[in-house]
């Protein structure tokens, strides 16, 4: 008895624990015709962090005031030299000469205008970037368009939230922002009450629906969106089959065009879940609809993999120096098994041994030896880890891969650096000899790719 009361205290406070994440309340105002967005914000329920704390914003950005719960205004550190985290400043709120302690709640007000490409175009887009293209807006809590709090002691920037706020844009005929259903303009409020990290979309365009997803911006015919919601549904029963781990959330699918030039057929996505984003593609052109399935057969990998970071990304939330290797490498990895699954051994064949010409001179840092999880290249992180992944299965079958992985998404609030990579390896099943091997072999191995068959 008394063990099922203490069991039942300690799951109630974990849940306590994960419903502790901020809250962010207030307004934004989006200017679609001019790319100036303005968020007067009040972020509360700040973790209790001491002084090891930091706040993230876009280097765009101009910060009117940081005020405290008393609505005082307070200084901070950042306004001068200040220093870049990923795409945002940080500011370090000041009592005297010190850190603020332990803040609790600071309200927030700044505004920043973008620019709007059309016509001429910028070199490069990717997620972290506050994405104006004269009918859309994007921004994804990678931009830090909305205040990010760092947590110094754990390297971890806490994205996720519970939201209630009021979207203003006037020359905006949607708005979304996820964790809530999209709304018509020009002004909407959104809310939810489980942490998720807000990605905001507004623009000139309309939603379509299905079972299993939201479609924004696209224009699919009805054929179109049944195909695409049958390869949606089958790789969510795949994964949470193999995983073990229900897979219960509705997608949202986004379109939008890039502002980047991109060449004829160039595109990318990227997950700020549970939307799931395409720049430069048209999801219904990916459709054969004589045959009602996807006309490229790689196009069924590439809606995987950003389908499996709803495991590695949302479920897991890794940090620490192997933050690349378990958000990118797995759910890399798991898509080529979805596409295994569907069309077959041949098709994983082929995926690397394509991969593996593109890794022939390159020259891998042991995962036991990166000390800056930024030395995880893109190379590394995409084409290289699912190699590691694939050779631990090959080591020790499909079926104990999976337990792995499993045992990776169950553990929660741990550094995801290379001693929880062997820990849950370990927990899972895999022998210590075993181990022994896969880290001789693969791990130290420069390039380990060879030993792949
Ligand atoms: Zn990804």
């Amino acid at each position: 008895m008394k063990k099922i009361l203490t069991l039942l205290i300690l799951v109630s406070a974990s849940f306590l624990l994960k419903a502790q994440g901020p809250h962010l309340s207030g307004k934004v105002e989006v200017v679609m015709a001019t790319g100036q967005i303005t968020c007067d914000f009040v972020l509360s329920n700040i973790p209790d962090l001491g002084k090891d704390y930091q706040i993230l914003l876009n280097k765009g950005f101009n910060v009117k005031a940081i005020k405290d719960s008393l609505n005082n205004t307070i200084s901070y550190d950042g306004f001068y030299n200040g220093k870049m985290r990923g795409e945002g400043l940080t500011y370090i709120p000041q009592n005297g000469n010190d850190v603020l302690q332990n803040p609790k709640k600071l309200h927030i007000s700044y505004t920043g205008a973008f620019p709007i490409y059309t016509d001429t175009l910028n070199f490069v887009d990717f997620k972290g970037l506050i994405a104006f293209n004269g009918k859309t807006l994007r921004a994804t809590d990678q931009s830090k368009w909305y205040p990010i709090i760092y947590d110094i002691k754990n390297d971890r920037q806490i994205e996720q939230m519970t939201f209630n706020i009021e979207v203003t844009s006037k020359d905006s005929k949607t708005i979304f922002v996820n964790g809530d259903l999209p709304k018509t303009g020009p002004v909407a409020s959104f809310k939810s009450a489980i942490a998720v990290a807000p990605l905001l979309f507004a623009g000139d365009y309309g939603i379509q629906k299905t079972n299993n997803a939201l479609f924004l911006n696209t224009a699919m015919s009805d054929k179109q969106l049944a195909v695409f919601e049958h390869n949606i549904a089958e790789i969510k029963a795949y994964y949470s089959k193999s995983l073990k781990i229900p897979y219960d959330t509705k997608n949202v699918f986004i379109e939008h065009s890039p502002v980047e030039k991109f060449n004829k057929g160039r595109s990318w996505g990227f997950v700020s879940f549970p939307v799931i984003a395409f720049a430069g593609l048209k999801l219904g052109d990916m459709v054969d609809e004589e045959h009602s399935k996807l006309k490229d057969s790689t196009n069924y990998p590439f809606i995987a993999h950003e389908i499996g970071h709803y495991y590695f990304g949302n479920v897991l939330q890794p940090n620490a120096t192997l933050f690349w290797f378990f958000l990118e490498s797995t759910a890399e990895y798991l898509s080529v098994k979805a596409a295994e699954e569907k069309f077959g051994k041949p098709f994983a064949a082929k995926y690397f041994q394509s991969r593996a010409k593109q890794l022939k001179d390159f020259k891998a840092i042991p995962l036991n030896q990166i000390k800056d999880m930024n030395s995880i290249s893109g190379t590394y992180r995409y084409t290289y880890g699912p190699f590691l992944l694939r050779g631990l299965e090959q080591m020790i079958g499909e079926k104990r891969m999976f337990k792995f992985l499993n045992t990776c998404l169950t553990t929660k609030n741990e550094l995801t650096d290379y001693d929880f990579f062997k820990r849950n390896a370990l927990k899972s099943g895999i022998s210590k000899a075993e181990w022994d091997t896969y880290e001789k072999d693969y791990i130290l191995a420069e390039n380990a790719v060879s030993l792949i068959k």
